[in-house]
């Protein structure tokens, strides 16, 4: 026997027969789909034997189901990367770095685009994961100055979108608060020449209010608790994050498992890294100061009752350091100018309001600055060369979540959750379909649960619930939060995945406040709080004190007010309906490329190392349509190789194809398996490929290799 048969099977053949033989009762089953029985009880079996033996990993096909250990696993070292360099898939055992490898070859035989998608609720690890990707293909670049410059950039802009978009929630102590897409760009060589990021809604609200037990963005403890002397000297600032009011609504700016003062030094560095300019990162830190100051800004009554301020300190280092005129800045926070006719109408702010002023400024001002960075991120990560690209794209957004209280933030995520729920519906299932048509082989159908209907219900043009918030915050006069809500139970009284407060006890049993709606997401059923979702939705600011902003000497500042308001006239889109358009072009775009998936699981809810909580894990299991995907994978067929390699492999098993058969490949591979004593119901003549319908028919043709 040559050695090219003691090897494991190819890429495309799905398995490692022989390393799966020996190792399942030890270790679990590699890959699910030579699971016995498809069973969700099976599955589970095997998930846990698997996790309790710190293997996280486990294939449905091409497809990476991944679980949380919490706990640091020696699996991501630069051995292990060169393990799995060039490598079939099912070789080695279940690995991120496998996928990694194998979308890289992928793209490098077909010169072609492909996204890899990975998902999850908040905490399953998908952030991790895209790191991971992200780490190895690092990896994998030619050591020269040119691509060194750029895989450092391309690393580094992790800290720092880190830093600025992730937060302590109650569900992950890193959780990314916007969406993030990234392109990482090949040559024909398949060498990583740059990379391209694309940010998605990031959640502002954050900025001005935390729940409790949640944090603001890291950057603003990292900065007070690591940021130098001088530095914190020169922004006015205390090394204090409890002197801040935008720091300590969550009651935990101090948490033991962040160290903030030492991802303040990566931070800085990173900066760097991607270029940042001196003056620049200079007046990012001022960006991040005045939100601070803001923060701090406090209102006195007059004698009216009216909102003032005098002489306030906070106010004075907030003009100080965007340069804005201290005079203007605080009568843009307790009054608005009304033109009537000729005249000039002051019309001064209530307290709340003008709390209320402060908040939206400070939202503003941080998210556009946000968005600023991506772009310096993109500017230094630019792929100068023209010559060809292909890309191989990362998905990481925030997963879906459901707290005790969900509002307008929730309301977006857990959508765009439902969108990549359904992208994966659509491309795991059409494509499926797809092979079997194409290889003109007939299939059986799956049944499972399309979550379109739910997406039609948020997105759709004049009935989805995003038209409808749309149309309350355009509505003149008393619109207000229970309008909209007035509006929804009128118009999606009876759909099966929207409960009213006037239905809530029959759907699902559990009462509904007044103020609340509720969906049934495929993820499971969130109460959504409708306070602030026509705010949020509009998302403006007075035009005096964008004009200020505009004029600001921070550079930063001044570039985000005037290029973004240029167009000012017009009514900008509401902010659910921007992100429902930059979902649909995201769609289209990975639409268009070859898709592969990591599905995480979260291990269980309190973050402990090595604990597997059953009935979390196997709800996602549940939702995640595992199990569903698991099926079609076996109810067609479980296993599907070309002629060519299929011959290859079992050729000495048969006199008439060993050592050499002069015919086509699929000749061939009908004689060898007539020789075999297939049955025909258990494989199927495709034009390509033959499909084999259960992996026992291929454990049976091991085994007589074996003999
Ligand atoms: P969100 O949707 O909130 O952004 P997420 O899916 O991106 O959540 P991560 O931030 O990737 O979740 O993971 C949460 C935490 O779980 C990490 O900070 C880390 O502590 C732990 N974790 C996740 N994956 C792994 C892993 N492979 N090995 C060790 N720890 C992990
Ligand atoms: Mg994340």
């Amino acid at each position: 026997m040559d050695m090219v048969c003691s090897k494991s099977l190819d890429c495309n053949g799905l398995l490692n027969v022989e390393g799966a033989l020996v190792a399942r009762d030890k270790v679990g089953i590699q890959d699910f789909v030579l699971l016995d029985e498809t069973t969700e009880t099976a599955f589970m079996e095997n998930l846990r034997k698997r996790f309790d033996k710190d293997l996280i990993y486990t294939y449905i096909g091409a497809l990476v189901v991944s679980v949380n250990p919490y706990k640091d696993l020696d699996i991501y070292n630069s051995n292990q990367m060169d393990l799995y360099m060039g490598v079939n898939f099912f070789e080695l055992p279940p690995h991120i770095f496998a996928l990694a490898d194998t979308v890289y070859h992928a793209m490098m035989l077909e010169l072609n685009n492909h996204f890899i998608l990975i998902s999850g609720e908040s905490g399953a690890g998908k952030t991790e994961a895209s790191k991971r990707i992200l780490q190895y293909y690092a990896a994998c670049s030619p050591e020269t100055d040119l691509l060194t410059a750029v895989r450092d950039k391309m690393l580094m802009s992790n800290p720092v979108l880190e830093a600025f978009g992730n937060a302590k929630t109650l569900k992950n102590d890193n959780s990314s608060r916007f969406g993030k897409y990234m392109d990482i760009q090949f040559n024909s060589e398949g060498e990583a020449l740059g990379g391209h990021i694309l940010n998605y809604l990031l959640e502002k609200s954050r900025v001005v209010h935390q729940n409790h037990g949640e944090r603001n963005f890291h950057i603003f403890y990292q900065l007070v608790e690591g940021g130098e002397e001088d530095l914190l000297h020169q922004l006015g600032l205390q090394r204090d994050s409890l002197y801040y009011n935008y720091l300590t609504q969550g009651e935990c700016a101090i948490m033991p498992s962040i160290n903030d003062k030492n991802d303040w030094k990566t931070v800085k560095n990173a900066l760097k890294v991607i270029e940042v300019s001196e003056s620049d990162r200079r007046d990012l830190f001022g960006v991040v100061a005045s939100v601070l100051h803001l923060g701090n800004v406090e209102f006195d009554p007059d004698s009216r009752g009216n909102a003032s301020l005098d002489n306030n300190t906070e106010l004075r280092w907030v003009s100080t350091l965007l340069g804005v005129n201290a005079q203007t800045l605080q009568e843009g926070l307790t009054y608005r100018t009304i033109r009537a006719q000729q005249d000039q109408v002051l019309s001064p702010f209530t307290i709340d309001h003008a709390i209320y002023v402060r908040d939206a400024l400070a939202k503003a001002m941080y998210g556009r600055t946000f968005t600023w960075l991506v772009r310096q991120i993109n500017g230094s990560m630019e792929n100068k060369d023209d010559t060809m690209k292909m890309v191989i794209g990362l998905l990481d957004i925030y997963g879906f979540e459901v707290f005790y209280v969900n509002s307008f933030e929730q309301f977006c995520i857990n959508y765009c959750n439902e969108k990549l729920q359904q992208l994966f519906i659509q491309l795991t299932l059409q494509s499926e379909q797809e092979e079997y048509e194409a290889e003109g082989v007939e299939w059986e159908a799956v049944q499972f649960f399309n979550n379109k209907i739910i997406c039609d219900l948020v997105e759709e043009r004049h009935r989805g619930i995003i038209s409808i918030l749309d149309e309350e915050c355009l509505r003149p006069g008393d619109a207000t939060d229970l309008t909209f809500l007035e509006r929804l139970e009128e118009k999606m009284g009876d759909h099966p995945h929207f409960v009213t407060h006037r239905l809530a006890d029959i759907t699902t049993r559990k009462t509904l406040d007044r103020g609340d709606f509720r969906l049934l997401h495929y993820a499971g059923e969130v109460t959504y709080c409708v306070v602030g979702f026509l705010d949020k939705n509009n998302d403006l600011l007075y035009k005096n004190i964008k004009d200020l902003m505009g004029q600001s000497k921070n550079a930063i500042v001044r570039e985000v007010f005037s290029s973004a308001d240029a167009d000012s006239c017009r009514r900008p889109e509401t902010v659910a309906t921007q992100f429902k358009s930059s979902l649909l072009k995201l769609t289209d775009s990975l639409l268009a490329k070859d898709a592969w998936y990591v599905r995480c699981l979260k291990s269980n809810e309190s973050k402990k190392p090595g604990v597997l909580d059953e009935a979390l894990v196997r709800h996602q299991v549940k939702y995640l349509g595992l199990m569903e995907h698991l099926r079609v994978r076996r109810a067609g067929f479980a296993y599907r190789r070309r002629y060519e390699v299929f011959l290859q492999r079992y050729k000495a098993l048969c006199p008439a194809t060993w050592p050499h058969w002069l015919g086509l490949p699929m000749d061939g591979v009908q004689v060898l398996v007539q020789h075999l004593g297939y049955m025909p119901y258990e494989y199927k003549m495709g034009r390509t490929k033959i499909f084999i319908r259960h992996p026992k028919t291929l454990y049976a043709t091991e085994d007589a290799f074996e003999r």
